[in-house]
């Protein structure tokens, strides 16, 4: 185990395997001498990236079972190269963070978290929070229109949002508007809902130019990695009123939150919770366990990531 999960998955594991914790090992590099050759499983935590170097260190690997639905901290195309299964924590997930996503979007638009504020500072009946912008006859534009993306379009069309989205494929059996130039719908919707994967492929799409496409009454909200996001330009955005307002549950550098972003009331923030209920978290722990216990029983990973194709149990 790469680092520390829930005690559920700890458990769950410990009853089946042997159970090497890395994060307690003083030695990394003599303990992959010595024990790395007999290490057959890992449990990858979101802390501690598993690339090629940690694979290789592994040569009996057979599986990394990846702890969340994003897994570019595995390299999962070396783990191809090498035979390796990867799983993720697909589904379990999709509809706590489409929650989390309309209610940070809500937070956003109605500044919902500064009339909190306003409240607990006791200036209500001193003085008048300001009125807000609204979602009423909005478009929301939504990046990466996948498991999450879709349970997010589902709830926003009950809000009577109208939507569209981008990615690289249109989709067959979608109604909504597809774009093929992200830079397109930036410049049409009120609304940019990023939650497309991380990685090198999305690094920085949400640039400056983005961001002026999206205009001065537009928002962003970002529930997909932070990564995607180019976090300097969107501070100079929100500073210079390129647009209006930024919902932000995932930065660059977690857990570093620009100083920038801290002090803009225009920015609502939240500490990487989208999946953070235990309800969905202790669903997301099962998963890995199963999937352990599924290819060492069965030789069949349960949720395999395209990456590592294999047949699913
Ligand atoms: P899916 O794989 O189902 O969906 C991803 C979508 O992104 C697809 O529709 C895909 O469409 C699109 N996409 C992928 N790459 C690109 C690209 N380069 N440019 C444009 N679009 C792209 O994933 P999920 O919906 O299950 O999860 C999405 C992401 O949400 C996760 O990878 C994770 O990073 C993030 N997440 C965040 C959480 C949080 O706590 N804030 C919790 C859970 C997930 P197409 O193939 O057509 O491009």
């Amino acid at each position: 185990m790469t680092d520390p999960m829930l005690p559920l998955v700890v458990e769950e594991i410990e009853k089946r395997f042997t159970l090497h914790r890395l994060w307690e090992i003083a030695d990394r590099d003599e303990f992959l001498r010595t024990v790395g050759p007999r290490v057959r499983g890992v449990a990858a935590g979101v802390l501690v990236p598993v690339d090629a170097a940690l694979i290789d260190a592994l040569p009996a690997l057979e599986i990394v079972a990846k702890f969340g639905v994003g897994y570019e901290s595995v390299d999962a195309v070396h783990a191809a190269t090498r035979g390796v299964v990867v799983t993720n924590t697909p589904d379990v997930l999709t509809e706590e963070v489409a929650d989390t996503a309309l209610g940070l979007l809500l937070m956003t638009v109605r500044r919902l978290g500064a009339a909190e504020r306003f409240v607990r500072r006791g200036d209500w009946g001193k003085a008048k929070f300001p009125l807000s912008p609204t979602l009423r006859g909005r478009t929301l534009g939504i990046l990466g229109l996948g498991r999450i993306g879709k349970a997010i379009a589902t709830r926003a069309e009950a809000f009577g949002l109208e939507i569209a989205y981008h990615g690289r494929h249109r989709q067959a059996d979608v109604a909504y508007r597809y774009y093929d130039s992200l830079h397109a719908m930036a410049r049409d919707v009120d609304i940019l809902m990023v939650v497309v994967p991380g990685g090198p492929e999305t690094e920085k799409l949400i640039d400056a130019h983005i961001l002026k496409a999206l205009g001065p009454d537009g928002v962003l909200i970002n529930i997909g990695r932070g990564s995607t996001v180019d976090e300097a330009a969107l501070i100079a955005a929100l500073e210079a009123r390129t647009i209006l307002a930024a919902g932000l549950d995932v930065f660059e550098n977690e857990p570093h939150v620009p100083e920038a972003l801290i002090a803009n009331d225009d920015v609502v923030l939240l500490p990487h919770v989208g999946s953070a209920s235990q309800h969905t978290r202790d669903a997301m722990g099962r998963l890995v366990v199963n999937n352990l216990v599924s290819w060492f029983s069965e030789g069949r990973p349960l949720t395999p990531v395209p990456e590592t194709p294999f047949p699913r149990g």
